[in-house]
Formats: structure tokens, C-alpha cells, sequence
């Protein structure tokens, strides 16, 4: 009896904590990848050699876009390179392009990168009000020119 109420307790526990995270958090990555715009889809669309048409932000100004085009160049650069071909610039991915080393998921934690406009990483991805954070490797990060937040970033 004392058994079964304790694995009752499991159970509840398991759905309580289950039911907190949205379906698929755990395995859902935001990369950069179609629809999205910034200053960085730009930085990475020269390393493709590809060209797209700009568009504009909240502000008014253009910034480089994640459209067609450059997801037909990602595609055809992780073909090339033997990657996983999801038109993304996902972790292993950014690291090619970048000349990196292999990527090591443990050595290597995924940092929020802002899309448009500031100089910090970050673990939070609401920290600093950032609009459209993404995710990439701490050290692809850092190789992009971006510092750690002091506020987040442990
Ligand atoms: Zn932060």
C-alpha cells in the first residue's frame, strides 16, 4: 500500500513536471534559419557567397534576410560538407562556416545571440529585452565578435 501511494506520487510528479515544459521544448533548437532577418543572417550570407534582397525591420532600416536564396545555399553548403541538409545554420553548420573545429555538444553550450543591433551573448533569451534572440555554440558566438552578458551569462 505504502509502495503503490509512493508511486502514485511519481507519478503525479512526472505529469505536473511533464505538462510544465510546452510539447517539444527539449528538443526544439531556434537556429537561424527561413524567415528570419538581422545583421548576422548577413555576416554568414557573405561566408555562403550568397545574395538576397533586404528587408526592412521594426525601425525602418534594412537588414539582411533569411529567405530562399540563402536557404538554397545553406542546403547546398551542408551537402557539400556532409552535414545534416536542413537549410538552418544549426550548430555543426555555423561551425564549418566558420573554420571551427568539430563540434562538441557537452563542451559547448548554445548562447541566445540578439538579431538586431547589441554586442552580448546570453543564456536567457528574454534577457535585455532582446527581440528575436538565436541560438548558436558559445564559441561560434564568440568568434562572431559577441561578448558575454554580464547580467546572464554564467
Ligand atoms: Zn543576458
Amino acid at each position: 500500500m505504502k509502495l503503490k501511494k509512493l508511486a502514485a506520487l511519481v507519478l503525479a510528479l512526472i505529469l505536473t513536471l511533464g505538462c510544465a515544459l510546452p510539447a517539444g521544448a527539449a528538443a526544439r533548437r531556434y537556429y537561424m534559419s527561413y524567415g528570419d532577418s538581422g545583421e548576422p543572417i548577413g555576416w554568414f550570407q557573405d561566408l555562403l557567397g550568397v545574395y538576397e534582397v533586404a528587408v526592412y525591420n521594426y525601425y525602418g532600416d534594412t537588414e539582411p534576410y533569411f529567405g530562399t536564396e540563402t536557404r538554397a545555399a545553406v542546403r547546398t553548403f551542408q551537402r557539400d560538407y556532409g552535414l545534416t541538409v536542413n537549410g538552418k545554420l544549426d550548430a555543426n553548420t555555423l561551425y564549418a562556416l566558420l573554420d571551427l573545429p568539430y563540434y562538441r555538444t557537452s563542451e559547448d553550450p548554445l548562447v541566445w545571440i540578439p538579431m538586431h543591433g547589441g554586442t552580448r551573448y546570453h543564456s536567457d533569451p528574454y534577457c535585455s529585452n532582446i527581440v528575436d534572440a538565436r541560438e548558436m555554440p558559445c564559441t561560434c558566438a564568440e568568434d562572431c565578435g559577441f561578448l558575454p552578458c554580464a547580467r546572464c551569462f554564467y
